[in-house]
């Protein structure tokens, strides 16, 4: 049974954050020569992460996600998925990844124990697929996503980041995608975190809230219908279009923010425990660790994580966390 925080939400969902590099330079994310990566021997090592899942297994949390960064990049990750995906009490093992590298690790991953992805596109246009990476290739993405559904890590889910002026055109043409090829999409509003070019002062007027996608994509391709899903207890509303075999979901964490059922801890490639995404505070487990602290103890700190566990974001009153990007977090 998962454990209940303060205000009786049950955590069993664990985001861990295992590199903060990436091979891609997306726009809203990180400037364009990157950000200083944090030297190797801060960041958590995978018998270190192990003992983490175990801990967090041991308080019902039974739903891990893999992130960065982007977690393709880091060596052995197929390791690591085949480590936590023996834990008793893990089972749902998913990722999330911008999909460049996916071709080439999906079966491994699949048979390492990994569930399912979620693969990060923004765009169906080759040439703006560069401008706003500014590193990929679109068809390296498009064919881990065929990979990835060979492989049988469904459902897959596409998670868009809605930026006007930059893809806000394409709503309709990614909701389209739900019928021509049973995506299942979703639509996530811009968080103003990070150091991208995005970030500096012109976030405000870039936010392109849930309730202007879902009118654009309605116009032009008819009412959307609630959907029920099978797997994933996110933020996510679910919808589908008439006939179609994949749905449409909106992440709001600005115009309509999902706090009051939010599940989950975050740790940070370098072994901090973020109660909340949207929140400075952390809980240093990489030094414990490191002086060889027992699962028993990891759990005690996890359980302090889950007992101090903020209410609330307060993006909407224009109070953003600071000490941290968002691929150091892993979104
Ligand atoms: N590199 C992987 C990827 O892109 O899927 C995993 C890490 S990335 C930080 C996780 C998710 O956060 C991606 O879907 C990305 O689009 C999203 N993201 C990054 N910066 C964001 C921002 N400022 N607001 C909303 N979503 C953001
Ligand atoms: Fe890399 Fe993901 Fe950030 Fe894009 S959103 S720069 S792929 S970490």
């Amino acid at each position: 049974m998962a454990h209940l925080d303060a205000y009786n939400r049950p955590i069993s969902y664990l985001r861990i954050s295992v590199t903060d590099r990436c091979n891609l330079r997306c726009v809203y994310c990180m400037p364009p020569e990157g950000i200083p990566w944090r030297p190797h021997e801060e960041i958590l090592r995978y018998e270190e992460i192990e003992t983490v899942v175990r801990a967090a297994a041991e308080l019902g949390i039974s739903k891990v996600r893999l992130t960065g960064g982007e977690p393709l990049v880091r060596l052995g990750i197929v390791d690591l998925v085949r480590m936590l995906s023996r834990i008793p009490g893990i089972d749902d093992l998913a990722m999330t990844t911008n999909g460049v590298l996916l071709s080439r690790y999906a079966l491994a991953l699949a048979e390492a124990g990994l569930k399912r992805v979620n693969i990060s596109l923004d765009t169906l246009r080759p040439e703006r697929f560069q401008q706003i990476t500014r590193l990929g290739r679109l068809d390296d993405v498009l064919t881990g996503i065929e990979a990835a559904r060979q492989a049988g890590l469904e459902p897959i889910k596409i998670n868009t980041v809605v930026v006007r002026d930059m893809n806000d055109d394409e709503v309709v043409d990614l909701a389209r995608k739900t019928t021509e090829a049973g995506w299942n999409v979703r639509f996530i509003e811009l968080m103003p975190v990070g150091n991208g070019v995005l970030a500096e002062g012109e976030r405000q007027n870039v936010v392109v809230t849930a309730k202007e996608i879902r009118q654009k994509i309605e116009a032009a391709l008819g009412k959307l219908e609630p959907a029920k899903v099978s797997v994933g207890n996110g933020p996510s509303r679910y919808y589908r279009l008439v006939g179609a075999k994949g749905t449409i979901g909106f992440i709001t964490p600005i115009s309509e923010h999902f706090c009051y059922h939010c599940n989950r801890l975050r740790l940070t490639a370098d072994g901090q425990l973020r109660p909340c995404l949207l929140s400075d505070q952390e809980i240093d487990l990489r030094t414990p660790l490191r002086q060889g602290a027992s699962v028993a103890e990891i759990r005690d700190l996890l359980l302090r994580g889950i007992e101090s566990k903020p209410l609330q974001h307060h993006l909407a009153e224009n109070m953003m966390p600071g000490s941290r990007v968002m691929s150091e977090i892993g979104g």
